[in-house]
């Protein structure tokens, strides 16, 4: 057995004795607040099989991403039901805030990507009106089609009552400050929902230096296509064509607040930068929160707690790829005051996403 499926059954086993208990509320006694997770990842078994047909047909058009996706990973992602609730319960996770696996629907041509994010937006929208006290999510789009996409955020946020909307970053080794990709932004910003901007395998032009040592996944390669598409966001001025823009970052905004002050030095003092109205971290301190997601370490919190304060972190797991018991003791511990904590856990979710 492996070390996935032990975890599983072991978080299985917790949330049975747990509901024997009679533990049923995953809110802990004691404790004031609600625990909602929010980069929390589902799939739909139509997008693997669309995957899986990709790769067939053209195994260099899918990096080995979606072919190392084990069984038991995909049970836990397809499962919008009592698995996952199960698994919430026994983390004492009261609530999760679903988004497509990556990379979505952003690999597929225009019209199969439009489809399946419908598709994927109708069961998402499903599985928040069978257990709304447990699960919110986030809009799956196809930004091949920019016009469709922002039509499907305007459906989906409006019409289904999501969450926001996540995209997987680059989209065909594009990224969304090209301006065929604004009315993506604008619809967004217009609805007053956000964009999750969430990694995925670097795009064809960062590939190459990647391909050794498995660096171009989750060790390395996540973080830095996440992050280079958050720093062309900020050196590219769209925050001043949409100023009511919310992105959030997941991995504790993917190393970006550490680099906010090289970033307000190099562009202000140095020949042949882009000009902006507004220094790059003052985008990011505006236009932007963070998710703890898969960052459980305490130098890096009270880092970024120091530089962006409490209102703009949110807590997240990144399920089912970290652990959620693992990621509730770290935050319950954490060296914050007690309404920091709260704001992290619950409040600052519910303001930015509409809760
Ligand atoms: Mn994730």
């Amino acid at each position: 057995m492996d070390n996935a499926r032990r975890a599983f059954l072991r978080n299985a086993a917790l949330a049975s004795a747990a509901l024997a208990a009679g533990r049923l509320s995953a809110q802990d006694a004691g404790s004031d607040f609600t625990r909602i997770a929010a980069e929390e990842t589902f799939t739909i078994p139509e997008v693997l099989e669309a995957l899986a047909d990709l790769v067939a047909r053209d195994p260099d058009s899918v990096p080995p991403y979606a072919t190392i996706l084990e069984p038991e990973m995909s049970a836990a992602l397809v499962d919008l039901g009592a698995g996952r609730i199960a698994a919430m319960d026994a983390a004492r996770i009261d609530k999760q805030i679903l988004g497509i696996w990556s990379p979505g629907v952003q690999v597929f041509g225009a019209s199969q990507g439009t489809e399946l994010a419908r598709l994927a937006n109708d069961r998402l929208a499903e599985a928040i009106r069978r257990h709304p006290d447990r699960f919110a999510g986030l809009a799956t789009i196809a930004p091949q089609d920019p016009d469709a996409a922002a039509q499907e955020i305007e459906r989906a946020v409006s019409g289904l009552g999501l969450n926001g909307v996540l995209i997987n970053s680059h989209t065909n080794n594009e990224f969304l400050d090209q301006r065929k990709y604004w009315p993506i932004l604008e619809a967004a910003e217009a609805l007053q929902t956000p964009i999750y901007l969430h990694p995925r395998i670097p795009p064809a032009q960062m590939y190459g230096a990647l391909t050794d040592y498995t660096l171009y996944g989750a060790l390395w390669g996540f973080g830095i296509e996440a992050s280079t598409h958050a720093v062309r966001l900020l050196m590219s001025g769209v925050f001043e064509q949409f100023p009511q823009l919310t992105i959030v970052l997941g991995h504790m905004g993917e190393g970006v607040p550490f680099w906010l002050s090289r970033l307000d030095v190099i562009s202000s003092s140095r020949p042949g930068m882009p000009s902006t109205a507004r220094r790059p971290s003052e985008y990011f301190m505006d236009n932007f929160v963070i998710v703890t997601s898969a960052m459980f370490w305490d130098p890096v919190l009270t880092f970024c707690h120091s530089v962006l304060g409490p209102e703009r972190i949110l807590f997240g797991i990144d399920y089912p790829f970290a652990p959620s018991a693992v990621a509730t003791r770290w935050m319950d511990a954490a060296p914050l005051p007690a309404a920091d904590k709260r704001m992290i856990y619950q409040e600052n979710a519910e303001r930015v996403f509409s809760l």
